[in-house]
């Protein structure tokens, strides 16, 4: 099952209620909010990170309301710290967020009818074996049997080089994340093995290995976009404008960078945590 995550804020849920109802039309999968607590979501609390984790993709229905709210801004930042694929839907024109350098969004009416059409050529097909689909259902499963068979998968994944920078970033969240003491264990030793492994090959200069994962651009207002890497611009707090946010329960990192190109400052959001 190829499960889609619509973002989104909550005035606009009947775009993406449209757009829910044409992915399953065409066999996806779709995250819903549950409407009530059952028996299963009590004992076994699901976070929304881990159905973020689960899903195949985010698309995220982007304007001026999405850009005010904060969880739609919790969903963008966690599935960019997964390397998920991302896919943003404007309705209104509101330039996306300054973080979002790799993608140019869809246009669509309000009523967001025929943007999975426009959509589908970016999507994994519906019912995919893709490995890195797999790696996804898995670590985000409730039993944490199946969590722990994420990490053999991941470790298979990495010694064929199969997305390399994906795969990583899942198991630094299970490293990390992950409830269970016997899962975190499990992730953290194929990244260990990985670090091990690839300590013995010739590395490209400038990048200690593992670094590219952490690389993330910023779009300056002129459209300019510089890179950056996290591990050093949170570590080294180098702004003064380097402080944490509450954001829909979660912390995020406000930092002042500036633009390589004209020398403009913007103001990043970016998710410091898991980063070493
Ligand atoms: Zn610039
Ligand atoms: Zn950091």
């Amino acid at each position: 099952m190829t499960t889609i995550f619509v973002s989104h804020a909550k005035e606009d849920g009947v775009c993406a209620e449209a757009i829910n109802k044409e992915l399953e039309a065409k066999g996806y999968t779709v995250w819903r909010e549950p409407t009530s607590l059952t028996l299963a979501s009590v004992l076994s609390p699901r976070t929304l990170e881990d159905d973020i984790l689960g899903s195949a993709a985010l698309i995220l229905v982007w304007s001026s309301h999405a850009a005010h709210s904060e969880w739609v801004e919790r969903h963008i930042l966690f599935a960019q710290r997964l390397k998920k694929l991302l896919l943003p839907v404007s309705i209104d024109g509101t330039p996306l967020p300054n973080t979002l350098v790799a993608v140019s969004p869809v246009a669509a009416q309000a009523s967001c009818a025929g943007v999975v059409a426009q959509l589908a050529p970016s999507l994994p097909a519906p019912g995919s074996q893709e490995a890195l689909l797999t790696l996804y259902e898995q670590a985000a499963h409730d039993r944490i049997r199946v969590r722990k068979e994420a990490s053999d998968l991941a470790a298979g994944m990495l010694t064929r080089d199969e997305h390399r920078e994906e795969v990583l970033a899942v198991l630094e969240y299970l490293a990390h994340q992950d409830q269970m003491m016997g899962v975190r264990d499990k992730a953290q030793e194929v990244l260990d093995a990985d670090t091990k492994q690839r300590a013995g090959q010739p590395q490209p200069p400038l990048l200690r290995p593992g670094d590219a994962r952490y690389i993330f651009g910023a779009r300056c207002s002129k459209g300019h976009v510089s890179y950056f890497n996290k591990n050093r611009v949170c570590a080294e707090k180098l702004s003064p404008v380097h402080r944490r946010v509450q954001r829909a329960g979660a912390e995020l990192d406000e930092i002042e960078l500036t633009c390589e190109v004209c020398g403009e400052t913007m103001i990043v959001r970016i998710d410091c945590e898991g980063c070493s």
